[in-house]
């Protein structure tokens, strides 16, 4: 009798060797994440405990067992933790699960960045302003803003200027610095400005229904509107209402800039947008009046018809079937925005 409870105790010993063996042998591995088709199970709102489960589509599993992982804090807004949940992957296309849960301490996009057989990618959650008022989706693209939020007449957006792409601009010691030399927008050739990109504290409140203002108030120096990435576009002139001339071959890689308070910003179509993160044709940002902004192409890939004084024309697009007006980036002068906004522009502090 007591041998045969030994001999079970070595038999259930051997076989949990066996199971741990097996998972320490294969490493799980995929070829890709999408975070971009991510979803989460409910919607977040601030200082209001949450807990849901956030679904991460992958492709090219191999078939793997996986255990689970440790909690990854949100960034963007704080209070939050993504936990990867234990699972096996298919052997091809499947979904990784996170048990998201905290309390979430301000309102705007909580990001986590994942890791996970190989692939790594960020997943964004809307967090509510209380009230019960959801930012309207297509602010959400705005994915590098630090936050958004909505008081159901104006989205009011926080960002700090800094380039989610390489530049010469960096400081050197900075992982995103990239020496650059040769020919910059424009044809001339790229000659360095003396500032260096510093942190903002940029706040913009921008009407979500915006109108048409027939007396086209001009546009300010410094900040007249936000692209996707969180950086501020600037109108087409220099300090002072002078034409840009030199300063365009100060235009670096991405084709953006400092001033000399170390505010990086777009005058011209921000390359590292309409070639990397998005397309030609795609929503690269909006003004302060309200109206989207968009690439150099249309959809079909012609170039916009059309444009007015302002610089924009009404039709459809993929975020506004019903139409909207909308501003077009152009290689030629005034390259984003003419002679004043298209409507009555919100304000912004800097
Ligand atoms: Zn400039
Ligand atoms: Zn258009």
């Amino acid at each position: 009798m007591k041998s045969t409870y030994f001999l079970i105790a070595i038999l259930l010993v051997a076989a949990s060797c066996k199971k741990n063996d097996t998972l320490a042998n294969t490493t799980a591995t995929i070829t890709a994440l999408s975070c971009g088709s991510g979803s989460f199970s409910s919607s977040a709102t601030i200082n209001t405990a949450y807990s849901a489960t956030a679904t991460v589509p992958y492709t090219g599993g191999n078939g793997v067992t996986y255990y689970g992982g440790s909690a990854i804090s949100s960034t963007g807004v704080a209070g939050l933790t993504a936990t990867l949940q234990a699972g096996s992957l298919t052997s091809g296309t499947g979904n990784l699960s996170y048990a998201v849960s905290g309390t979430p301490t301000s309102a705007g996009t909580a990001s986590f960045t994942i890791s996970f057989g190989g692939q790594s990618c960020s997943i964004a959650l809307t967090v509510n302003s209380a009230g019960g008022l959801t930012v309207p989706a297509v602010y959400n693209k705005i994915y590098g803003a630090t936050s958004i939020t909505y008081d159901g007449t104006f989205v009011t957006i926080k960002c700090n200027a800094l380039p989610d792409h390489k530049s010469a601009y960096y400081q050197t010691n900075n992982v995103l610095y990239e020496a650059f030399s040769g020919t910059t927008f424009g044809g001339g050739t790229f000659a360095i400005n003396p500032n260096r990109i510093a942190t903002q504290n940029i706040t913009l409140k921008i009407p979500v229904n915006p109108v048409l203002n027939a007396a086209h108030p001009s546009t300010p120096m410094g900040v007249i509107g936000v692209a996707i990435n969180g950086i501020p576009f600037f109108n087409q002139y220099a300090a002072g209402g002078s034409a840009l001339a030199n300063e365009i071959n100060g235009f670096d890689q991405y084709w953006g800039h400092p001033q000399n308070t170390g505010m990086y910003h777009y005058h011209v179509e921000p390359l590292y947008l309409t070639t990397v993160k998005a397309t030609k044709s795609a929503l690269i940002g909006f003004l302060l009046d309200g109206f989207p902004v968009y690439g150099p192409e249309e959809p079909n890939g012609s170039t916009p018809a059309g444009l007015d004084v302002y610089h924009g024309h009404t039709h459809t697009t993929v975020e506004f079937p019903a139409g909207s007006y909308h501003y077009h980036f152009s290689t030629a002068a005034p390259y984003l925005n003419g002679n004043g906004f298209y409507g009555t522009p919100g304000t912004v502090t800097q």
